[in-house]
């Protein structure tokens, strides 16, 4: 059966795979993700400027430090030009030109360390133009040394002074208008360097803040959408735990906990119809009980008074108490008859369990009750080679019932209606009449024992009819929602038909 035909609502498909996992991330998980997502998004926006701004000051540092050598190279080479000339007029007066040759070639070897660092042609110029000026000053010296030493004396250190002091100023200018990039490389380091501290500063800040901002909000979103729903689970679960089965949790959004509050609703909603069922199975058991004991007593005297009734009837032929035995026979048939439902009610019916063609079983109930005048104006519609397992007699008394009441119900110029089909794994059996129906406030009353709206009704038929439904596994109930008053008795289909 499903759980609809037993009162509740049918499982809808749960969002899991069948190990357990969810099958896609949905609601909550979702959410939360993209929370986590952001932060981890923001924290990398704010490394990766940081990380930038790094490797620029890290490239600013190495244009620096490599403009600095440069320049200090440059500044040896002016140093190394003063050396030329004063070992150079040391040279002259002297005569020994030992120390000049070595002040001469180590500025000749930082000229070529320097060739290899000058990159753009006005830098090869000038350098060139260094280069010129030394050697000029070395042929000078040359020269000088050349000629005989009593004119050297006389003016030769003047002389050489005054020719060698404007390619000595030439040479150093040059060479300092060389190395000054090493001031203006160091500025633009500094400035740089300030710049980007600054942007690094105001990012890390803003990245702090958003931080907090973030994490208060995802707070926020946590309590509200986690710590809110567990909560009312927890109350939904305390008050069942109390025994409050007509507490339903309040169902909101379309997430995990939406589900899971929608899935103890339901499972309330079982076990509430569960325990109304095994009430009234209960109640159902003590009445039987009851029943079985009064039976026994009461069955014997009624057999009596119905003997002496039908010997008093048969003897006194012209009798004025024959309308009143008449109506004492009646009343202890009827007190019979009810005896014999309690019965019912009490005796589980004999599950036998045997094949049986229901729509040829329904046929038979139906030609009998015309027979006897009970159904008048009825319309089949009965699928053929419909069987189930179960008892015959159990059945057939579900079905009198069913077609009384609904003749009852009907009335002289009604009609019964009788439809018998399947659907699904459930073969539905169902009476249906044109009577003026049932009103909503009894509707919940039907099935519980002596429950009659009948001047001389019972109040039994419907409940006898569910116990025997239920012990063949099926359920009958009303059907809510239709025009005319329908019965349908649900039955689990025998296994062949259902393939
Ligand atoms: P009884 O027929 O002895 O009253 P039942 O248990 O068969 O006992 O029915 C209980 C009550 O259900 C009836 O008294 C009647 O009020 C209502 N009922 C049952 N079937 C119908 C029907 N087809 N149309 C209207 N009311 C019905």
């Amino acid at each position: 059966m499903t759980a609809d035909a037993c009162g509740a609502r049918s499982d809808p498909v749960p969002p899991y795979t069948p190990d357990g996992r969810m099958k896609k991330l949905s609601g909550t998980s979702r959410r939360l993700v993209l929370a986590f997502a952001s932060l981890v998004a923001l924290f990398a926006t704010a490394s990766v400027i940081t990380l930038r701004g790094l490797s620029e000051l890290h490239e600013l540092a190495h244009d620096a430090k490599h403009t600095d050598e440069r320049s200090r190279t440059l500044l040896s080479l002016v140093s190394a030009s003063r050396d030329q000339y004063a070992e150079l007029l040391g040279a002259v007066i002297i005569g020994d030109t030992a120390r000049y040759d070595q002040a001469y070639s180590g500025l000749l070897g930082l000229l070529g360390r320097v060739a290899t660092i000058a990159t753009t042609p006005s830098e090869r110029a000038l350098l060139s133009d260094v280069q010129q000026a030394s050697a000029r000053l070395d042929s000078l010296l040359r020269e000088e040394l050349g000629r005989a030493a009593p004119a050297r004396e006389s003016s030769w250190a003047r002389q050489l002074y005054a020719r060698a002091q404007p390619l000595l100023t030439s040479a150093q200018g040059r060479l300092q208008e060389l190395a000054r990039p090493r001031e203006t490389v160091i500025d633009r380091f500094d400035d740089h360097a300030g710049v980007i501290q600054h942007s690094s500063v105001r990012w890390t800040l803003g990245a702090l803040i958003a931080y907090v901002l973030l994490a208060i909000i995802v707070g926020v979103y946590i309590s509200r959408s986690i710590a809110g729903p567990v909560a009312r689970l927890g109350e939904g679960a305390a008050r069942l735990a109390a025994g409050d089965l007509t507490h339903r949790i309040v169902v909101r959004g379309d997430d995990e906990f939406a589900r899971l509050a929608e899935q103890f609703n339901r499972m309330t909603e079982a076990l509430e119809v569960n325990q109304a069922r095994l009430i009234e199975s209960e109640k159902l058991a003590g009445i039987g009980r009851l029943a079985a004991g009064v039976a026994h007593e009461i069955n014997n005297p009624l057999g009596v008074i119905l003997g002496y009734v039908r010997v008093l009837r048969g003897s006194s032929e012209q009798s004025a108490v024959t309308q009143e035995l008449q109506i004492i026979e009646d009343e202890a048939i009827r007190c019979h008859e009810i005896v014999e439902s309690l019965l019912d009610l009490a005796r589980p019916p004999k599950m036998t369990r045997e094949p049986i063609a229901l729509g040829v079983l329904t046929e038979e109930v139906v030609a009998r009750l015309q027979h006897t005048g009970v159904l008048t104006a009825v319309r089949l519609m009965l699928e053929s080679d419909v069987e189930i397992q179960g008892s015959s007699s159990g059945l057939r008394q579900i079905l009198m019932n069913l077609l009384r009441n609904a003749a009852e119900a009907a009335g002289e110029h009604g009609s019964v209606g009788v439809r018998l089909s399947v659907e699904e794994a459930e073969v539905h059996l169902s009476v249906t009449d044109t009577g003026k129906g049932i009103e909503a406030a009894n509707r919940g009353h039907l099935f519980a024992p002596f429950f009659t709206t009948k001047p001389t009704g019972t109040g039994l038929g419907l409940a006898i009819s569910r116990t025997i439904a239920r012990a063949h596994g099926g359920e009958l109930t009303l059907d809510p929602d239709v025009p005319n008053t329908t019965f349908t008795l649900r039955l689990p289909v025998r296994r062949e038909q259902v393939s």
